[in-house]
């Protein structure tokens, strides 16, 4: 019998079932993304149309899929649903994707991925209204404390104590760079140049990652948003941008890659 290869195909299963329960988790996100800013409860009710109130079946609310089916609009009045609901979903199933070939199944694929989905309505909040809700960044930041005591190998250390100074530099060094920043940016421009919600995301992305990739995230961060600030500009002229959402995908960055930029950059290789 040539050889049929089982491994292959568990594998091939394993990352069908990964992206599955990213996009239901993305599908979850977007009900924060929407609730959240609201000050609605994120459990209850069920998704129901802004528009016409009616409850979202759960055959309407297929990740991916009932946005197709339904070309984009609500079954029964035919209000049109954002395409950010696709978008979320879809991009959260490729980070689970992304997360899980770096990863595997292990504690910080699940840690990390917590932490990425923060992010997610972090930055789509923050695109909608310019604000970062505290229940993502201040919790985040006590989130990230209590998991970098419990788990200190976040921090490359065995000792739970030093995990938790760890986390704590970065929050510190993380929020106190950006405040610094708006400091300063508000004595040279004469006017707010940064946002408190900006400060508490960079803390919390330290609480997670630790200072040194705190720092790195608050450096590749204009250059990620020039990058998307030059794509939102022509399509908008808007020079009005959230920064919220740089920080948060610069983050990501560092966190996969972050330990070899930093080489790249003292040691050249
Ligand atoms: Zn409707």
């Amino acid at each position: 019998m040539a050889g049929f290869n089982f491994e292959a195909l568990f594998q091939i299963a394993l990352n069908i079932i990964v992206f599955i329960f990213g996009l239901l988790v993305g599908s979850f996100l977007n009900v924060c993304i929407y609730r959240l800013p609201r000050e609605k409860s994120v459990v209850k009710p069920r998704s129901f149309c802004p528009q016409c109130k009616k409850t979202i079946r759960w055959y309407d609310n297929v990740p991916l899929l009932s946005y197709i089916i339904l070309g984009g609009k609500c079954r029964y009045c035919k209000a049109k649903i954002s395409l950010q609901y696709f978008i979320v979903e879809l991009i959260t199933g490729l980070f689970f994707l992304l997360f899980y070939y770096y990863l595997g199944l292990s504690l910080p694929f699940v840690i990390y991925l917590v932490f990425v989905c923060g992010l997610i309505v972090a930055t789509f909040v923050d695109f909608n209204f310019r604000i970062i809700p505290d229940e993502i960044s201040v919790g985040g930041i006590v989130l990230g404390l209590i998991i970098s005591l419990a788990f200190p190998q976040l921090h490359n250390t065995q000792n739970h104590l030093l995990g938790l100074y760890r986390s704590f530099l970065g929050v510190i060094i993380g929020g106190g760079i950006i405040w610094l920043t708006g400091i300063i940016g508000d004595f040279i421009f004469k006017k707010e140049t940064m946002g408190g919600g900006d400060v508490k995301l960079l803390a919390m992305i330290g609480a997670f990652l630790g200072w040194p990739l705190a720092v790195l995230t608050f450096f590749l961060a204009p250059l990620v948003g020039s990058i998307i600030g030059i794509i939102i500009w022509i399509k908008t002229k808007s020079s009005l941008i959230a920064y919220g959402p740089y920080l948060a995908l610069a983050s990501i960055v560092s966190l996969l890659w972050g330990g070899r930029i930093i080489r790249w950059i003292l040691f050249r290789y």
